[in-house]
Parts: structure tokens; C-alpha cells; sequence
């Protein structure tokens, strides 16, 4: 239901809550975060409350200086720990918004190559995908560009990598999208109000884009493939 994302200079567990509660307004019933710290990607997950998600990280915290986190509005899939987003499959986590209309075909494609699932949810389907192109040589933008060329739906996806502290992937199809631009951090959210204490500097992505983002900044291409240029705006929200 909400999406977040940080490739920053601080720890950014703190951030990515802080991020989420901008978007608890959406409603939701489970909440996670993940990050990469030192290469290592790892996550952490609650049902319930944006505080449940806090406590768990008193006492599991989760340190680096890139993430993604999600609130959940469970549509494939009980509210659940297991079912909570991130969903994570070796080396690749995803949030999403939305659902993935094609999953089940996705699954039993992805079944019948032998991959196990331990969730009941749509989303899942994209992380094994992705493990399954990584596996098979691609790098995480390749196999990301591979697994979002398979999936039918309307959805807001942000993909983070082990092993890769300066890269989250952001895809756009039916469910919007923002980026912020920080001063050497970046960040990505489901709007501007998620951002809205990090920056004003948004860039809003269109139906069908994608977006490689790093600190140094984010390279887009539309749904036909081609690299474009988005504008970046300057909002007014009161943080
Ligand atoms: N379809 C996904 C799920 O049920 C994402 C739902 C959402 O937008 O929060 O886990």
C-alpha cells in the first residue's frame, strides 16, 4: 500500500519508519523494512502497527545506509509476518503496491523450474523471478528489466540488492510513484507527502517507467524502452 525507499548518508531503519508513518493515512496491516549494510541484505517484518515494526527494531536492529520499507494492504495472502513485504529471495528484496495479475502463471512457471515459495502472495513471484535471472548471469538491473518485462497488473515496485548499497530499482505501472532528490541521498516513495521532510525535489514517474537510482542520481526509461529525462519539481508540503 505505501512504498519507501533511501539510498542515504545516515542509518536509515529510523528514516524508512518515519517515511511510512507519512503513509499510514492509506491504511494498512503489516509493515517491513529492508537494508543493505556492508553488502549484507537483510530485513525485518511486523503485523500491525508501525510501532510493532519500531519495538522489533529496539530490539533487532537493522543498520545500513540504504533501504526499502512497505506498509501492507494484504490482496494475495493473509496479514501475516511471512506474507509481509519485503519479500526477499537470496539476493534481492521487493516491495510492492498493487497486485501482479498474471502471478499464478508467473508461479507455477517458476514451479515447474523447481523454485519453492514460502508466501501466498503475488509479490513473491517477483523476487524469485528476479533470483532466478540473477542466477542465471544477469546483473540486478538486468534481471530486474527481465522480470518487469513479465508482469501484467498495476503496480509500484522498488527492488533492493545484496551487495549493492548505491542501487534501489523503481518501477511504475498503474500504482504512482515519486522520486526525491537529496543533497548526495535519494529517495523513493509512493508520494511526495512520504518525502516530504527528506525533500521538495521530486520527480514524479510516468505510467510505465523505470527507474535505475543511485546517489549520483536516477536514470529513467519510459515504457517503450527509451531513456528520457523526467522534470524535477520543486512542492510545497508542510513536513
Ligand atoms: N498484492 C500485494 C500483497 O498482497 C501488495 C499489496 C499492497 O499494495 O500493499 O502483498
Amino acid at each position: 500500500c505505501g512504498i519507501v525507499g533511501v539510498l542515504g548518508n545516515h542509518e536509515v531503519a529510523p528514516i524508512l519508519v518515519e517515511a511510512l508513518k507519512r503513509l499510514e493515512y492509506r491504511g494498512y496491516d503489516s509493515a517491513g523494512i529492508a537494508t543493505v549494510n556492508n553488502g549484507t541484505l537483510d530485513r525485518r517484518r511486523a503485523v500491525g502497527k508501525l510501532v510493532n515494526l519500531s519495538d522489533l527494531l529496539v530490539h533487532e536492529p537493522l543498520a545500513g545506509k540504504a533501504g526499502i520499507g512497505h506498509t501492507r494492504w494484504a490482496t494475495h495472502g493473509a496479514p501475516s509476518v511471512t506474507n509481509a513485504h519485503p519479500h526477499q529471495a537470496g539476493p534481492v528484496a521487493v516491495v510492492h503496491n498493487g497486485i501482479i495479475e498474471n502471478f499464478r502463471e508467473l508461479r507455477a512457471e517458476l514451479a515447474e523450474a523447481g523454485i519453492k515459495f514460502v508466501t501466498e502472495t503475488d509479490t513473491e513471484t517477483v523476487a524469485l523471478m528476479t533470483q532466478m535471472y540473477m542466477d542465471a548471469g544477469a546483473d540486478p538491473v538486468a534481471a530486474a528489466n527481465q522480470t518487469l518485462d513479465r508482469l501484467h497488473g498495476a503496480f509500484a515496485l522498488a527492488f533492493l540488492f545484496q551487495g549493492q548499497d548505491d542501487l534501489i530499482i523503481a518501477a511504475r505501472k498503474g500504482s504512482p510513484l515519486a522520486i526525491g532528490h537529496g543533497d548526495g541521498e535519494m529517495f523513493v516513495g509512493s508520494d511526495a507527502i512520504a518525502l516530504a521532510p527528506l525533500t521538495d525535489r521530486i520527480t514524479y514517474l510516468e505510467e510505465g517507467d523505470r527507474a535505475v537510482v543511485t546517489r549520483a542520481g536516477l536514470t529513467v526509461h519510459d515504457a517503450g524502452g527509451a531513456q528520457v529525462t523526467r522534470a524535477v519539481r520543486t512542492i510545497q508540503i508542510d513536513a
